[in-house]
């Protein structure tokens, strides 16, 4: 009685918020390929030196956040599949790091979460 499915009950509301999330986070994934692609055509059609010139530098630098938006969702999309998986493998809830189980409450902010709150709070 104390693997898995017991704290979460039905694991299909689960299940459905893993994967309305994952379709998000691939939507968010294009959106931002599409900015991130439009960035570099700018910075190419702008002929600019990033180092020098003041809006080669803006472009720079909204570039690297556009990228670091990008990576984040990119793993984004990646916890949810492996959210998804621990659920069909029945190891989901429970923490990556320590082994316990990861409270109620955090999974229902965060249900692609691998770790409980103390090992995420360390980091
Ligand atoms: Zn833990």
């Amino acid at each position: 009685m104390m693997h898995g499915g017991v704290i979460l009950g039905g694991g299909g509301r689960v299940r459905e918020r893993l994967e309305e999330e994952g379709r998000r986070a691939r939507e968010r994934v294009a959106a931002l390929e599409r900015e991130f692609a439009g960035l570099a055509e700018a910075a190419s059609a702008a002929g600019t030196d990033d180092e020098h010139d003041p809006e080669g530098a803006t472009l720079a630098f909204e570039r690297q956040h556009a990228a670091a938006l990008l990576e984040a969702a990119r793993e984004q999309v990646a916890a949810c599949d492996a959210a998804l998986a621990r659920l069909a493998a029945g190891s989901y809830g429970v923490c990556e790091r320590c082994g316990q189980p990861i409270g109620a409450g955090r999974l229902e902010a965060r249900p692609a979460a691998t770790t409980c709150i103390r090992c995420a709070g360390r980091g």
